[in-house]
């Protein structure tokens, strides 16, 4: 699926991170963080193979300490070896420049390094330690990260910017002086990057707030002041429901405007709640809006009075996980699955019409009708399912228009 044709994109630099392309026209990518311990090379390990497989395209992991730094070459091994080749990209805060420095080797497994300018050094030493960062860089041919955070904004810049609107004849309020000031840590960071010798096609920016409104604000601000690539997120998000709806708000909004080349959902996940779920909202924000599809999506409708049990939601969350858990495998054997549509629809007044706009789509029956279910595949009704295995069947139709639909692709037939 290309971007929906509403959407015209922001034309920026494409930059390489391993053999993934950012901004310049490619697809909008999907990137996400571990929490491990990153000196815990299995459990990193794991966590960055669940993301993938989950379809995260990038993975970032901590890098703060030297045992971090001397884990990382032994992380991208044992990945490559597992046959996942998703780019890393280190994070880095306070002691970037000493870790790269005593361990390159971590610096050279990484496909990226992110760093952020509010946390590289203070006063004389932030330039400097900016600096060899950037070298680093250079000298590996890596692309950086200038990632700003509202929470780690540069004191010092910050500072300068709040006694120049003191003195404005019409100062401007303190929230508004900070977002003004984290454009400008953004901005004039890439710049001395630039000035460094680091070209702006190695170069993504980002600047995480935790306000929706706010965050949009500054991104508008960079699309309209830089062609650099775009790394979007709110910083945060907190944890579920408001989690993810503050996350779409502020990415749709700006989807929607064409800005960001690659995303991140950073949700708190509940401790029962797997890590991936940040990797499937992010999908979940560009499929729902056109711009890209990740795996095949269910329609359901909400149910109400005329349900007349928890069959149908049982049925529906039964199909969609089941789908979900297919992509790893269908994503290289049916090319396209990943568009179709699946209805579950709990009644008749709704339900075959919805079934007939999807692939394949169930009607259930609701109070009163025929206990029957019928199916419908491309538009036109099939078979009528009843019984204890309405489940199984259904799915099974699934399963069979996936291979007919989808499957002589894979064989060139
Ligand atoms: S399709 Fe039927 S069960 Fe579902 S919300 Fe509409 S009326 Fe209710």
């Amino acid at each position: 699926m290309t971007s929906h044709k509403s959407i015209i994109r922001r034309p920026s630099r494409q930059v390489r991170v391993g053999h993934v392309a950012v901004g310049g026209g490619a697809p909008v990518v999907v990137q996400s963080m571990t929490n491990t311990d990153t000196a815990d090379v299995t459990a990193t390990v794991q966590q960055v193979y669940e993301l993938w497989q989950a379809g995260s395209e990038l993975v970032r992991i901590t890098v703060n300490n030297v045992d971090a730094a001397r884990a990382v070459p032994a992380i991208r091994e044992r990945l490559d070896a597992m046959g996942c080749n998703v780019p890393l990209i280190g994070d880095f805060h306070f002691n970037g420049h000493k870790l790269l420095a005593a361990v390159p080797e971590c610096g050279q497994a990484l496909a990226k390094l992110r760093i952020n300018p509010g946390n590289v050094g203070r006063g004389a030493k932030r330039d400097e330690q900016f600096a060899q960062l950037i070298e680093f860089a250079i000298r590996h041919d890596k692309p950086v990260r200038i990632g700003v955070n509202w929470g780690s904004l540069d004191p010092e810049l910050l500072a300068r910017m709040m006694d120049e609107n003191a003195r404005a004849a019409h100062p401007i309020e303190a929230d508004a002086v900070m977002r003004h000031a984290v454009v400008a840590s953004t901005l004039e960071s890439a710049a001395r990057a630039e000035e460094l010798g680091l070209p702006g096609d190695r170069i993504i920016l980002s600047c995480k707030l935790s306000g929706v409104q706010d965050l949009i604000w500054v991104y508008r601000q960079l699309a309209a002041r830089c062609d650099y690539a775009l790394h979007l997120g709110l910083t945060e998000a907190g944890m579920g429901s408001k989690g993810i709806v503050a996350s779409t708000a502020a990415l749709a909004v700006l989807l929607q405007e064409g800005i960001g080349d690659t995303i991140r959902v950073s949700l708190t996940p509940r401790p029962d709640e797997p890590r991936t779920l940040e990797v499937q909202v992010a999908q979940e924000i560009l499929q729902v809006m056109g711009i890209r599809a990740f795996t095949p999506l269910v329609t359901a409708c909400p149910g109400c009075g005329r349900t007349t049990s928890t069959y149908f939601q049982a049925l529906a969350h039964r199909i969609q996980t089941w789908l979900r858990g297919q992509m790893p495998e269908w994503r290289g054997r049916y090319p396209g699955v990943e568009e179709m549509t699946v209805a579950v629809m709990g009644c008749v007044v709704n339900g075959p019409g919805e079934s007939r706009h999807a692939n394949v789509g169930i009607s259930l029956p609701g109070t009163g009708e025929t206990p029957v279910a019928p199916v419908y595949v491309d538009g036109e009704k099939t078979v009528t399912l009843k019984g204890e295995r309405i489940a199984e069947e259904f799915q099974a139709i699934v399963q069979a228009y996936v291979e007919r639909k989808y499957g002589g692709h894979s064989t060139g037939g």
